[in-house]
């Protein structure tokens, strides 16, 4: 069989008007649902509270240009770094697509996350499904007022608690919260209003549109995936031709197990009927496996008429080995497989073995050269020192002695933790040197090392020396 990608038929079984009202379930699915929301949501509001060695342990400081991630401090030049995470993330998507389908969208994408949030607040304010739909039927009593002011009050203090963690990753969180709400500056109280809103706005109301109409992944999912990539699947052969009845002996029953009953619909977040084959709006949640198989255990026939199956497993009703095996013998799989492997470990050591010491050399532009003192050559020199490290560092500066140019008085340099420092320095080449190499741009090099530490702290920057004629 070749490798051709899957085919994912639009959504046709709902008119695009109407309004969800997802039914509560349990199950494996749903529990691992909760397990991901847990993990992400305890890891997003409560890392900024963490703290390292007497400061906030992650803290991206615009201001200051320097990023904390626990002991490593990071700066503007280290954004590197954040590409090749990216990168990393991008290729783990793409492999763990090609493997199970959606499960980033199921399991941990933020809207899938903050949606399941908003649905819990909703059905403690308004009730499971059915008591939602007669509520959204009923007249404006006090009753009704109470409770859907209740659910849009309890969906706003979450949601302006998501944006105030969001800028705490920015600003330092303890300071933001005393700051809260009349010593707030614009931007912060701006950012907390923004994400506020737009969480309130994407989990509450458009929920499954942004799934549907507004995300790029789940246009071009289809081209991640082949016929051996686990997906949420109904299986045909064991649900057709639908029963109409729900007797429970199945054994001597014709019909297929289907019965029809909408369970599957009804707790699917996007409203979709897995029953026409994967669609584009499928998000992989699994809820409507949990569904099914709670109909399968009361009729009494086996679980699985909706699984997580590749379409060769449907199409030739096997789980042989072979099958299994070849899941993971593929070249998409293993291209991405690869790839990732490959970016995981250059990302990893790059990060590892990245300088404790910054620095940066710039050349006076606005005096190139200057002749001093019976015929000997200076040029000027800034020099920027980052301390990427959390503790002091006492630096001292110079000239590597091969390039026959060395510093006037060598600065002493004593950087605090995380701290960055310009200072101005003069190189000087002697008269006799500089006669004989008039007319020339010498490669000069700067080394900045930390005595206490040993020469492992060195650092070496290369620059250029100008020689008059
Ligand atoms: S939950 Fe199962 S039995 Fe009920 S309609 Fe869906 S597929 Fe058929
Ligand atoms: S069809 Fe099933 S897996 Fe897909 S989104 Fe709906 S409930 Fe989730």
């Amino acid at each position: 069989m070749t490798h051709r990608t899957i085919p994912i038929v639009p959504v046709h079984n709902r008119p695009a008007e109407d309004k969800i009202q997802v039914r509560s379930i349990s199950g494996v699915f749903t529990r691992w649902r909760w397990a991901m929301v847990w993990v992400t949501q305890l890891a997003y509001y409560g890392l900024p509270w963490l703290s390292w060695n007497h400061r906030q342990a992650i803290l991206f400081d615009l201001q200051a240009d320097r990023f904390f991630l626990f002991g490593a401090v990071l700066y503007p030049q280290d954004l590197i770094y954040l590409t090749g995470l990216l990168v990393l993330s991008a290729l783990l998507l793409f492999f763990a697509t090609t493997l199970a389908g959606r499960v980033w969208c199921g399991f941990v994408c933020p809207q899938t996350v903050y949606t399941e949030l908003f649905q819990w607040i909703e059905r403690r304010m308004e009730g499971d499904r059915q008591a939602r739909l007669r509520l959204d039927r009923s007249p404006w009593t006090a009753e009704k007022v109470a409770r859907r002011g209740g659910k849009h009050l309890a969906w706003a203090l979450l949601a302006l608690w998501t944006g105030f963690t969001l800028v705490g990753y920015f600003t330092p969180i303890r300071e933001l919260a005393l700051a809260v709400p009349y010593q707030l500056g614009l931007w912060e109280s701006f950012w907390i209003g923004f994400y506020g809103l737009a969480t309130y706005g994407n989990a509450g109301f458009l929920r499954e549109s942004v799934c549907l109409h507004m995300c790029p992944y789940g246009r071009f999912q289809g081209s991640l995936m082949d016929q051996h990539t686990l997906n949420v699947a109904y299986d045909h052969r064991r649900g057709e031709p639908r029963r109409a009845s729900t007797e429970k002996d199945t054994r001597n029953n014709s019909d297929g197990h289907c019965i029809d009953c909408t369970l599957c619909v009804q707790v699917c977040p996007t409203g979709i009927d897995i029953r026409h084959g994967l669609q584009a709006a499928c998000i992989g949640c699994g809820l409507c496996i949990d569904a099914c198989n709670q109909v399968m255990d009361k009729i009494q026939a086996p679980r699985g008429l909706i699984r997580m199956a590749s379409l060769v497993e449907l199409e030739g009703g096997t789980s042989a080995p072979g099958v299994f095996l070849k899941r993971f013998w593929r070249p998409r799989v293993l291209v991405y497989g690869t790839l990732l492997l490959i970016a995981a470990g250059a990302v990893t050591t790059a990060f590892l073995s990245r300088d404790d010491l910054r620095l940066n050399v710039v050349r006076d532009r606005s005096v190139m050269a200057r002749t001093v003192d019976r015929g000997a050559v200076e040029n000027a020199y800034t020099l920027l020192l980052m301390n990427a490290t959390d503790r002091v560092q006492s630096l001292s500066v110079a000239i590597d002695p091969a390039s026959g140019v060395h510093l006037i008085d060598p600065p002493a340099i004593v950087l605090q933790p995380a701290q960055a420092t310009t200072l101005t320095v003069t190189a000087r080449m002697s008269h006799e040197m500089a006669a004989m190499r008039a007319g020339e741009i010498i490669d000069i090099h700067f080394q900045v090392s930390d005595p206490d530490h040993g020469s492992s702290q060195r650092v070496r920057e290369r620059s250029t020396f100008i020689v008059p004629r």
